[in-house]
């Protein structure tokens, strides 16, 4: 079972609050000009309030459910935000390195395993690999050292992080996938937490379905916003915050994909961390289970004896807060 502590290790991130604070602080210089946006799911104009984070206002849409920063950063804010971001620069030199066998093992090894097993069962061949947003470089690095890809590609905009991605000698695009000169197709494409932060994910899936080969495959990881502690925890819920502008759920993702051309094969929530993430706010006094006494009994009293069954039961059914889904490229038409 994973731990929160083992890829936010307590003792770094008193230091990581104070960088994303002035994060926080350098976007909202901009707020004057934030701009109001359609649901990045299904278009819709209408929506209801749903949270305020940062003095950010989330809304929910009416029509599909998904959450959604509105108004937005502009494009041209948000690239500003992420190529000057303290925060990044502080998790690369720090929380990266300190978590990273942690992540290895129980995060990027089993994204590994399940590209593998995606590309066996679906007869994807496995010639190139394209990771959007490789961050650290763990998951490449992983992949690379299965021999299976001959050709393995990490798009990365953020200056830190694509540096840490060349030392480890992986191929390296330090650009937006948005602005990525890419012309030989691909047979897989990855991106791992990264559709949340974009300004049009409808952009990024059709950039995505360009560059892969007819009958290849795309696998994202984002929070779902109808997962256990997003739900229990609503704006307290680290998965909402400034960055995370695209709060799908595993329905309203599908529903893009297919608009963008995909047939979606595959959506899980493998989320491990939801019932811990809402026991660590009960403990410290953030939310109270007065009046839950059944969250009371799973969350606290009982932990030792339902706490992991119970996180499983989430992940098995749909109901964790961090989900994965698949889609493929038609191979005709
Ligand atoms: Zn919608």
């Amino acid at each position: 079972m994973l731990k929160e502590s083992e890829i936010r290790p307590d003792a770094l991130m008193a230091g990581q609050a104070e960088r994303l604070a002035n994060d926080v602080r350098r976007l909202l210089l901009h707020k004057g000009s934030f701009v109001a946006v359609p649901c990045p799911a299904c278009d819709s104009g209408r929506w209801q309030p749903a949270y305020r984070k940062y003095e950010i206002q989330f809304v929910t849409c009416s029509d599909c459910g998904t959450v959604y920063a509105n108004p937005r950063p502009r494009p041209e804010q948000l690239a500003e935000y992420y190529s000057a971001s303290e925060n990044y620069a502080y998790w690369n030199q720090f929380i990266f390195p300190a978590s990273e066998p942690a992540r290895r093992e129980k995060i990027f090894r089993p994204r590994v395993r399940k590209v593998l097993d995606l590309c066996q069962r679906f007869a994807i061949p496995t010639d190139a690999l394209l990771e959007v947003g490789s961050g650290f470089g763990t998951f490449c690095e992983e992949l690379s050292k299965t021999g299976v890809f001959r050709r393995i590609v990490a798009v990365e905009p953020t200056p830190e992080l694509a540096q840490t991605c060349r030392q480890r000698g992986l191929s390296v695009i330090e650009a937006r996938i948005e602005e990525a000169e890419i012309h030989e197709p691909v047979d897989v494409v990855v991106s791992f937490e990264v559709i949340e932060h974009l300004f049009s994910p409808r952009e990024f899936l059709r950039k995505c379905h360009t560059l892969l080969r007819p009958g290849g495959v795309l696998m994202l990881t984002c929070p779902n916003v109808q997962g256990f502690d997003v739900v229990t925890l609503r704006e307290r819920s680290s998965a909402v915050d400034h960055e995370h502008i695209n709060l799908f759920h595993p329905d309203s993702l599908s529903m893009l994909l297919s608009a963008c051309g995909f047939q979606v094969i595959e959506t899980q929530t493998p989320g491990q961390l939801d019932a811990e993430l809402v026991r660590k706010q009960v403990q410290a006094g953030q939310i109270s289970l007065d009046g839950q006494p059944f969250l009371q009994r799973v969350l606290i009293d009982e932990w030792d004896r339902l706490g992991e069954k119970f996180q499983t039961f989430l992940s098995e059914n749909r109901l964790s807060s961090n989900m994965l889904v698949v889609g493929k490229k038609p191979s005709h038409g």
